[in-house]
């Protein structure tokens, strides 16, 4: 899909599953059991799916999965739990896979932005290579916001299971990590990132084409799948529900004005979708798929 001028591909990482109740926070499960059923578990299954952005000189990621390499990251014992306990499911798309169906490789990508450091949104940033721990994509740029490293480094009692050090302390000793402070306009040409704290401090979500009439915004774990669409629908993992609304009314305005796209990270049913206004919320209007 053209998306301004980049050529726009949805790569889906792999399946993972996590919480229905704790992915709907205050919803009842009555209502979110339909669109999303919930395992013998009570998990729903979500996609890691990420954005790449294609133009003549650049080949940007956002956002890279829940990666591999996960024994030689978490050891062996704790990576089989891991896996067992996110569902973690690589066997129809990962990283490789989904670059490779699209004719590219790692060394192809030219920058990746990370919107925040969950293992889940950056797991996939670094890869266990020749005995070491090393950045994935050997000539990208990497970036991420100053605070959310911050936070990453030395995460709260509710996050510290979402932050590993081993996703982000290998592309800094790589010099390959670029720390921006604040919202960037024109980050790379056309594409632009903005900084929320609803979800966690400083989640940078990526905006292509201008503030005013965007063409498509990355929903990271602001938006995370269709369902979240509806303003209420406010994940239990998030650190501040009130905030978290009112930056999702805020992107949601401007993209149902632009007739922009809202790309989902986590919908394991389609890439993305228009939304519109609904009352004093909103729905989707139609969905997209890459
Ligand atoms: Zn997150």
């Amino acid at each position: 899909m053209q998306i301004g001028s980049y050529q726009a591909f949805a790569v889906p990482t792999g399946l993972f599953a996590l919480d229905g109740g704790a992915m709907f926070g205050t919803v009842p499960k009555v209502i979110w059991n339909k669109s999303n059923p919930a395992d013998e578990k009570n998990r729903i299954d979500l996609e890691a799916r990420c954005l790449l952005l294609v133009s003549a000189k650049h080949k940007i990621l956002v956002d890279v999965g829940c990666g591999e390499s996960l024994v030689e990251k978490y050891g062996e014992k704790f990576a089989a739990k891991f896996i067992d306990m996110y569902k973690l499911d690589r066997t129809k798309n990962s990283m490789e896979a989904s670059l490779k169906r699209l004719g590219f490789t790692y060394e192809d990508i030219t920058h990746v932005i990370l919107t925040h450091l969950h293992f889940d949104h950056a797991g996939g940033a670094t890869i266990f290579r020749d005995g070491n721990l090393m950045p994935t994509f050997p000539k990208a740029k990497y970036f991420v916001q100053k605070r959310n490293l911050a936070t990453a480094r030395n995460p709260n009692v509710r996050e510290k299971a979402s932050y590993f050090k081993e996703n982000f302390i290998p592309l800094e000793e790589a010099k390959c990590l670029e720390v921006l402070d604040g919202d960037i306009e024109n980050l790379l040409p056309d594409i632009s990132v903005f900084n929320t704290f609803g979800h966690t401090e400083a989640q940078q979500l990526v905006r292509v084409g201008p503030a005013a009439a965007p063409l498509l915004i990355y929903g990271g774990d602001i938006v995370p799948t269709s369902s979240h669409v509806r303003l209420p629908f406010v994940m239990g993992y998030d650190l501040q529900p009130l905030v978290i609304i009112e930056e999702k009314k805020k992107f949601l305005t401007s993209l149902a004005q632009s007739k922009g796209i809202v790309f989902f990270e986590h919908d394991p049913f389609m890439d993305g979708a228009r939304v519109q206004q609904d009352g004093a919320d909103f729905t989707v209007s139609e969905k997209i798929n890459f």
